[in-house]
């Protein structure tokens, strides 16, 4: 597999190593990078608070980072090349500038403010930019194409004829050691908590960062869950944490506090993301509409009263963060998109948005947010050294990207070794998958492949 990879082009390498983006939805990347673009931007920002695994890559692969951004940059013809991060991330700025300038590379190490969420991929494009990307566009509509650095790291390695079997990722929050991993994909997710030593006998997990990643609460569940090629971080936490318990609140209930509750102070839009880079979204509008839902005749005065809602990103600064009440435009929206999908109702995209004048004032502080979130007191966790975790079985699933599931290559008995390909792309969209360990299927399905670990001759 290596050897065989090492022959093919940039852009091949990537397919066969079946890399998709890492820090979000897991687009299959060597789709992406066939556009053509003025702008490439590396997306190192990582914004959700406290999370580590991209700052550690930061730190410790920066010469790989540095030669996956070249090779991208030749792919889709870029000239102007960005390393984007926080200037508060001193030790990687560092780190990355000397490999920039070890390999003469003509890449700007580009430094945000701490605020959250500069990692949005439309936010950050407007950093680097100053161009608004138009509503339901990708960067692409402004010259750029952005790769999160996990991304660009696996780009570095498909290179070198690696296939994408590990995944680095941080365990963080209520827990005794805070750990920085590189696992098999597939491994549970709990003997990555483990090792962690949880406070609590019974606790919480966000799959992800605090503001936009999933919460598990049921153990049952967490046994089910796996590494995937995109989770970065699991937060632990107290399952009472007033996180974990606002998540909890019934959409009914949200709905009612909604229109009991909301003064229309406006501080939700002000600082809302998608409305400074100029996008319709004004979720006190949505608010204050919320009451008149089953009061709508038709679908054009539900689309006018509820159409913004599509350009939501669900990045929780309103109601994480402005809300003054407690109250929930999120939510809202998210529910409101649901019913604009149901109707098949979509508001015509506004192609030429305007960022708002008052955008760089209107940015929220990370670590104010983090004090907002109830999570200053995991601020010291430092996460160092690497920890390396060997299961005794895998269990990967074969839809870990945007598109068509991974079509099965192998059947159970099968002997593996790590890196051999076991799903082939199933689509034009779609993704390779790889075995991540070495041993025997023991179960396979459209949806998953088992792998118990042995030797392999
Ligand atoms: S979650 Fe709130 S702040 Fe974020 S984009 Fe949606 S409405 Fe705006
Ligand atoms: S911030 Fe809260 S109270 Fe103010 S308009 Fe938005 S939802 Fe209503």
């Amino acid at each position: 597999m290596e050897e065989e990879q090492k022959s093919m082009g940039t852009l091949e390498a990537i397919m066969a190593a079946g890399v998709v983006g890492a820090g979000g939805a897991g687009f299959p990347t060597h789709i992406k990078l066939k556009a053509k673009a003025d702008t490439f931007i590396v997306n190192a920002v990582e914004c959700e608070p406290l999370i580590g695994a991209d700052k550690f890559c930061c730190r410790e692969d920066s010469d790989r980072i540095v030669k996956g951004t070249l090779a991208v940059a030749k792919l889709i013809g870029a000239k102007h090349l960005v390393i984007a991060l926080k200037r508060t991330y001193t030790a990687e700025i560092e780190a990355l500038q000397k490999a920039v300038d070890q390999a003469k590379a003509p890449i700007e190490i580009f430094q945000t403010e701490p605020f959250y969420p500069a990692g949005d991929e439309q936010t950050l494009v407007y950093c680097v930019t100053q161009r608004s990307i138009p509503e339901g566009g990708l960067p692409l509509d402004v010259g750029a194409v952005v790769d999160n650095v996990g991304t660009v790291l696996n780009i570095a390695r498909a290179m070198e004829g690696k296939a994408v079997t590990h995944k680095r990722l941080s365990v963080i929050g209520e827990v005794e050691k805070p750990l920085m991993l590189e696992v098999p994909i597939g491994t549970n997710i709990l003997d990555c908590i483990r090792p962690a030593k949880p406070k609590d006998q019974e606790y919480a997990v966000i799959l992800g960062g605090p503001m936009m990643g999933r919460i598990i609460t049921d153990p049952k569940a967490m046994a089910k869950e796996v590494v995937t090629k995109t989770l970065g971080n699991l937060f632990v936490l107290p399952k009472d944490h007033a996180l974990i318990r606002h998540h909890e609140i019934p959409i009914e209930r949200v709905q009612k506090k909604a229109m009991a509750a909301c003064i229309q102070c406006r501080m939700c839009t002000d600082l809302c993301p998608r409305f400074l880079i100029g996008h319709r979204m004004e979720p006190h509008r949505i608010m204050r509409n919320a009451f008149k839902e089953k009061m709508l005749e038709d679908d054009a005065m539900y689309l006018k009263a509820f159409g913004e809602a599509a350009n939501c990103c669900d990045c929780g600064v309103c109601e994480m963060f402005s809300c003054p009440m407690g109250l929930s435009p999120k939510r809202m929206n998210q529910y409101f998109k649901g019913k604009l999908r149901e109707k098949h109702l979509a508001l015509e995209k506004n192609k030429d948005p305007k960022a708002k004048a008052t955008i760089d004032e209107r940015r929220v502080p990370t670590q104010r947010l983090i004090s907002r979130l109830g999570l200053s007191v995991y601020s010291g966790q430092h996460l160092s050294a690497l920890m390396t975790i060997e299961p005794a079985n895998v269990r990967i699933p074969l839809r870990m990207h945007i598109g068509a599931p991974a079509q099965k290559i192998v059947a159970v008995g099968d002997k593996l070794h790590c890196g051999d390909l076991i799903a082939k792309m199933g689509g034009k969209v779609s993704a390779n998958i790889h075995s991540s360990i070495d041993g025997t299927v023991t179960a396979a399905d459209k949806d998953l492949i088992e792998i118990e670990r042995g030797a392999i001759q």
